[in-house]
């Protein structure tokens, strides 16, 4: 493959998702002087903590460095999941068993709260309950997801497994060895979920300022003092809604959340005929290999998206999207002759117990951490936030209080990335070619 491939010539270096959106506001006019509370970064997490502060009386400021939703939550792959990486077992020796259900049961509320929150405003976003494919790389896998399906079920999650015998049925391709479905899991478009939600905030009467990246936050008589290059603000109460893209504005968090890229293709327009016969079913998909892929057809059913981790340090964009091209056509040999349209990127953000956190550290309220997982646990998260600053008991969460990790010699640049990529990119495909070996027919 070289930067000359044909079907790489007028790749669209944006998100396929901005194709369907009408263009926003600009929203320039500087920040107020004062707001009781003031939210930086303008994602599901800042947008629906906005929603509940300015419904419940506080004037709200959002402040954002770039464009509104310019982060991950206009960019993602629209897979609405539980979002919970850790095990009932590994949660339960950490933290116990009652908190341990707990927070796998938040994973679900927070699905479960997202598809009321759309219903309930109004939010159209071709939300849909299509499933969840998580595929089988091995025969082995298959066996852990066998015992991952025992484990969901017996949590009250409704789970099935596929085998590989079975799996054309959900997906025409044979490089997988079965599956587990998730049947409540669902799928939406992000950046029109995003703008729905960015024009509830408005009307709520909350104040958006793009373009506006905090520099500095103070104390200052009783509440804080925000500085941006296009004005300061006094706030009473600040939540800080910056996930994967969390810099030295304030350094604990920083040291708390690693950012890791994440990359997405779409297909040009396929024949609609195609992509129905390689997703009979629907659903959207995702694997557990070491650097996880994950797929699905566009709403109008169009297209193929695809998304993963890249590579381990920064390549060309073209070269990053000849990649992923090769990764889904190993999936699906047929959409070799078809074009790329569409490449973009964003950054998730890790932590290190794995689970999402939200708190207050020196007065500042905080949400992230979504590891990658966010549009369903953001969102509720947000939303918890901003009722935890009402002071309201329903914003309480079974994440409060949880010890919040970093590690020594960590500042916020992950050093380690690199060469932790590499590793599991070697790995993963050493599995892959040994897989082939034992099991080509
Ligand atoms: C390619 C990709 C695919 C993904 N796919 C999925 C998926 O299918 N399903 C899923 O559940 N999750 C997925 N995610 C993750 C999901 O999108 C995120 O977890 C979620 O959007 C996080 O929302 P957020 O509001 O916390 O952060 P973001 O949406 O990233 O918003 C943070 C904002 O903070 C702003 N900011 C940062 N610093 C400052 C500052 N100093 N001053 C002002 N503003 C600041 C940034 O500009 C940014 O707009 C994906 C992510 C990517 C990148």
């Amino acid at each position: 493959m070289s930067a000359m491939d044909p079907r790489l010539s007028d790749l669209a270096l944006r998100p396929f998702w901005y194709e369907d959106l009408p263009p926003a506001p600009e929203f320039l006019e500087p920040p107020p002087p004062r707001a009781d509370v003031a939210i930086v970064g303008s994602g599901y997490t800042g947008l629906n903590c906005a929603l509940e502060t300015a419904r419940g009386g506080r004037t709200t400021v959002v402040l954002e460095a770039g464009e509104p939703g310019c982060g991950c939550s206009t960019k993602n792959g629209g897979q609405v999941g539980t979002g919970i990486k850790p095990s009932l077992e590994d949660l339960a020796r950490r933290y116990g068993r009652e908190r341990a259900r707990a927070i796998r049961a938040a994973g679900r509320e927070s699905l479960e709260w997202l598809a009321q929150r759309l219903e309930g405003e109004g939010i159209s976003c071709d939300f849909r309950r299509c499933g969840r494919i998580v595929a089988a790389h091995s025969p082995e896998h298959y066996g852990i997801l066998a015992e991952e399906a025992r484990r969901l079920a017996a949590e009250g999650e409704e789970v099935a497994l596929v085998p590989r015998s079975e799996q054309r049925r959900e997906l025409a391709t044979d490089a997988y060895f079965g599956a587990l479905l998730l049947p409540r899991h669902a799928a939406l478009h992000p950046a029109k979920y995003h703008r729905g939600l960015l024009e509830r905030a408005i009307a709520a009467g909350a104040r958006i300022v793009a373009r506006a990246p905090v520099t500095r936050i103070e104390r200052d008589r009783g509440g804080f003092l925000l500085e941006t290059p296009r004005g300061r603000l006094r706030a009473r109460e600040v939540a800080i809604a910056t996930n994967g893209y969390t810099g030295h504005l304030v350094p604990w968090l920083q040291r708390r959340v690693v950012p890791v890229e994440s990359s997405m293709i779409a297909t040009e327009e396929l024949p609609p005929e195609l992509v129905a016969s390689l997703f009979p079913t629907g659903r959207v998909v995702s694997d557990r290999r070491r650097i996880v892929w994950y797929f699905r057809p566009s709403p109008d059913g169009k297209r193929i998206l695809f998304g993963g981790r890249v590579s381990a340090r920064a390549i060309a964009p073209i070269v990053a999207a000849g990649r992923l091209r090769a990764r889904l056509c190993q999936l699906f040999p047929d959409l070799e002759p078809f074009r790329i349209s569409h490449f973009w990127s964003g950054a998730v953000a890790w932590s290190f117990d794995e689970l999402p956190h939200i708190g207050r550290h020196e007065g500042l309220w905080y949400a992230l951490g979504y590891c990658g997982s966010g549009v369903a646990l953001a969102s509720w998260l947000g939303s918890r936030l901003g009722l935890q600053i009402l002071g309201r008991e329903e914003g309480e969460t079974a994440f409060d209080g949880l010890p919040h990790p970093t590690r020594p010699f960590y500042s916020g640049t992950p050093w380690f990335l690199p060469a932790v990529v590499a590793l599991y990119r070697f790995l993963d495909e050493y599995d892959r070619r040994r897989t082939m070996r034992r099991h080509s027919t």
